[in-house]
């Protein structure tokens, strides 16, 4: 039998990192246990599939090429799964850059919200956007980003429009741009990320009149896999948070929770009560408090979100305790307008190794298939072994360790997706 003809050959890779090859989700040694090929080849088929990846002259031995294969020389570059950005929020209007400057000069996140600013000013806009049509432009620009940042896979969660028909209309919104972009999505819907102000001091009317029949219908029509909540002091408390997740379960969707952000609102106990697949930020969670230790038990993961930790000045979540206690831990961006305005899970990367205390080979697995677990498609993205999508980023760094340890640096080479190159494109869109 001939060996399968390549699409693309991606030839002269210095270091090929990948994670280890055990089933997902990865926990403890395993995190740091990554895969590592020095003088490495990765072919991709027509289908967008990895064919072969491994030490090049084994990888040229085991495909086929002719005239239409492209081949691109990655020049030494340390070639890595794409990355996957497992908690996004990239539906909103504007941004909010005037208050980036108050905070610097003083005021708190929690002050800013109370006054009426904060995400509220971000929801008026969103909803006005959303109305006169003129939104989507604004989020295939956040998704131009995180693709340039060497973003592959990110999950999107509305948020910034709380209203049932806004909230149904920022999923089509997402839908609709999502289909003629590069990035893979998921969609996840927010509804209950605040309290709107038409609901000031009505909570729970919130939760029964807007979020669950919006978690229902987002099944119905197809537009959701995955309901979150903002479980915090001032948002929702654990009994309406519950309330709303156990219907979004019923309806069909995946549970995920902001949780101990600010607080202890007992979100590790909900999420492992009701079999929540993440609980999202944990910077207030003590790293030798029991309830680290029964997260880390469970099968619920922990998502770190350094970026927000860095933006608000906040303590870092416990990770290196969550590692060692052996949790599903995975990181991502919490790209969103008011507390991590930024897309880089490079970055992200460098901050759970500096705050977080974790090994570069840890931050890798966490930002790849650790994190396609948290989103249900470990079985397709996060790994650059065969059969795995060909999505791969070339970033200009000798080895894994300079990943993180070269903080801030724009050091993304290349961008693959299914095997088609696609950073420079992506690039020109905003340029
Ligand atoms: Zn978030």
């Amino acid at each position: 039998m001939s060996s399968p003809r390549a699409h693309t050959i991606i030839h002269d890779i210095g270091t090929m990192v990948t994670p280890a090859r055990v089933p997902a989700p990865i926990r403890g040694d395993d995190l740091a246990a990554v895969v590592q090929v020095s003088g490495a080849a990765i072919a991709i088929g027509d289908d967008g599939a990895i064919l072969a990846s491994g030490p090049e002259a084994e990888v040229r031995a085991a495909v086929s090429s002719d005239d239409d294969t492209q081949f691109h020389d990655a020049r030494g570059a340390l070639a890595i799964p794409g990355l996957v950005d497992c908690h996004t929020h990239p539906v909103f209007s504007g941004d909010r850059a005037a208050e980036f400057e108050l905070r610097n000069l003083g005021a708190g996140y929690e002050e800013i919200h109370a006054a009426g600013g904060g995400i509220r000013a971000s929801v008026a806009r969103t909803r006005d956007a959303l109305d006169a049509g003129t939104i989507a432009p604004q989020v295939r620009r956040h998704l131009d980003w995180m693709l340039a940042a060497g973003t592959t896979t990110a999950e999107c969660k509305t948020g910034y429009a709380l209203t049932l028909e806004h909230e149904l209309e920022s999923l089509k919104v997402l839908q609709g741009v999502a289909a003629d972009h590069p990035l893979r999505t998921t969609r996840t819907l927010l509804a209950a990320h605040t309290v709107p102000v038409e609901f000031d001091g009505r909570a729970d009317a919130y939760i029964d009149e807007v979020a669950i029949p919006a978690a229902q219908r987002a099944v119905r029509e197809g537009r959701a896999t995955a309901a979150d909540v903002f479980l915090e002091r001032g948002s929702f408390d654990v009994a309406q948070a519950e309330r709303y997740l156990v219907a979004a379960q019923q309806a069909g969707l995946v549970a995920r929770i902001h949780g101990d952000q600010f607080t202890d609102q007992g979100g590790i106990e909900m999420a492992v009560r009701i079999g929540a697949r993440s609980i999202d930020h944990l910077e207030a969670l003590e790293p030798d408090a029991p309830r680290l230790r029964a997260l880390a038990q469970s099968d619920v993961a922990g998502v770190l979100l350094p970026l927000s930790s860095l933006f608000l000045g906040r303590p870092y979540a416990p990770g290196r305790e969550l590692v060692d206690a052996g949790a599903i831990v995975a990181l991502a961006s919490d790209f969103n307008p008011g507390s991590s305005y930024g897309e880089s899970l490079t970055l992200a990367m460098s901050l759970a190794c500096l705050g977080s205390r974790l090994r570069a080979s840890e931050v890798l697995t966490a930002t790849t298939v650790n994190a396609a677990w948290v989103l249900g498609l470990a079985d397709r993205v996060g790994r650059l072994d065969p059969g795995y999508r060909g999505d791969v980023v070339l970033l200009d760094q000798p080895s894994l360790a300079h990943l993180p340890y070269h903080v801030g640096s724009p050091a993304v080479r290349g961008v693959f997706v299914g095997g088609l190159e696609v950073g420079a494109a992506a690039a020109g869109v905003y340029a």
